[in-house]
């Protein structure tokens, strides 16, 4: 079995939704990962976000593989042991109330709006249902996460979208005050838009928002699907901007690799669902829930999260020093690389995975997003420079903007 053969036999039986990198992914350890024609790579893209602990960390793998062997799975008609001992360690962690959990982050996400809609209903009147989000922000795939992007390009072949959604410009008060009336049930943000640049939003922004949710009677929610679970270098991203949400929203590192959401509840809200208002057939998977359960076991330790910083640190000054970088972007290890002109950052990328750089792009910048664990290794005791592939002039002849087809997938 090749690559080549996988990428075919993809490009043949998989609905072509996704431009891939023509890497097929064999195994993966820590920071490393196998292709099938035995090519190696150091992985900066960590699933976008999702293997928190790398690639088949040992503890996870244990984890996971001991609830497979107990119960895989009993819908929500029963109980079960690992979503109480996750949903209790997020809250002992947070200090939120209660938990919700679904199988992604666009999840999460619809059970926010949907908990801030009922929350306006019954408050304030049936009228009261317009979230307020941020233009440039990304918040799912579904056709309300969708409605509730604020980026135009979203908003296309999918008529009709979900009614009920404002946008504002980031930094901009005076939008925001405008846009806010009785109407309006809750606002919802995130402090690192990732899908939108790795653009972390002004500190002193965030909180004239938390001020005009609190003044308002507005909920708070806060899009934590990327930002959370340690990868901002604090458990949640929200410490940082030290504000208070009533809602976040969790989902791709909380699993270590396999699907999940959560919706962090606060008092105010932790009993707006009531039995039958809002479910998941998966939400909660034992087996999902036992490997969350190890992240935080993880992440939580002592130091781990100071180590988050001090690599993002280190990353930031090298990424810095390397020839067509401009700038360096985001919060811990959730860097954006902005290029030097006329350098086109989806094909800086896939000059990087051929040469053994496994790298995401967020529209004009390359994204880096690696494990917390298993980096060490690979960028302490390896070259920088080679590592991104600089001399084999990865990032000096990328100076081309036009951008071939290259990357297309074989069989189409
Ligand atoms: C990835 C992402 C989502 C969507 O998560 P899925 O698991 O793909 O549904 C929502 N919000 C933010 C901020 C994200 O980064």
């Amino acid at each position: 079995m090749t690559n080549q053969d996988i990428f075919k036999r993809d490009g043949e039986y998989i609905s072509h939704t996704y431009q891939r990198f023509p890497i097929a992914v064999r195994c993966g350890h820590g920071a490393s990962a196998e292709d099938f024609d035995g090519n190696s790579y150091v992985d900066f893209g960590s699933g976008i976000g999702t293997n928190s602990l790398g690639f088949c960390n040992e503890g996870w793998v244990k984890a996971v593989s001991e609830q497979l062997r107990k119960v895989q799975h009993t819908s929500n008609l029963f109980y079960t042991l690992p979503d109480v001992m996750l949903a209790e360690r997020l809250c002992r962690e947070t200090g939120y109330s209660k938990v919700f959990f679904g199988n992604s982050g666009a999840e999460a996400n619809e059970a926010a709006i949907k908990l801030a809609r009922k929350y306006g209903r019954e408050k304030k009147g049936e009228h009261c249902n317009q979230i307020i989000t941020l233009k440039n922000s990304f918040h799912g795939r579904t056709i309300t996460t969708l409605a509730a992007t604020g980026q135009d390009s979203f908003h296309q072949h999918f008529f009709p979208f979900t009614e009920g959604f404002c946008y504002v410009s980031a930094d901009d008060r005076q939008q925001l005050r405008d846009a806010v009336d009785s109407s309006v049930c809750g606002i919802m943000i995130e402090f690192v838009q990732g899908e939108g640049g790795v653009t972390a939003i002004d500190k002193n922004y965030a909180k004239y928002v938390e001020e005009v949710c609190i003044e308002n009677d507005i909920l708070l929610i806060v899009d934590e699907v990327q930002t959370g679970i340690g990868r901002t270098g604090t458990f949640l991203c929200c410490e940082q901007y030290h504000i208070r949400p009533n809602i976040i929203t969790l989902a791709k590192g909380l699993g270590g690799g396999l699907p999940i959401g959560a919706v962090l509840m606060d008092d105010v809200v932790g009993e707006i669902f009531q039995p039958g208002q809002h479910g998941s057939t998966f939400g909660g998977n034992p087996v999902v829930c036992a490997g969350g359960v190890e992240v935080l076991n993880q992440v939580c330790r002592k130091d781990f999260l100071f180590n988050v910083s001090s690599k993002a640190a280190y990353l930031k000054e090298k990424l810095l020093a390397l020839p067509g970088v401009v700038e360096v972007s985001g919060l811990g290890l959730m860097i954006g690389v902005k290029l030097a002109e006329g350098m086109d950052a989806r094909l800086v990328a896939s000059r990087c995975a051929e040469s053994g750089l496994m790298i995401l792009t967020a529209k004009t910048k390359l994204r880096i997003m690696p494990p917390f664990l298993g980096l060490l290794h690979s960028v302490a005791h390896k070259d920088m420079e080679a590592t991104l592939g600089v001399k084999r002039g990865v990032f000096s002849d990328c100076h081309a903007p036009a951008f071939p087809d290259a990357v297309q997938r074989p069989g189409r």
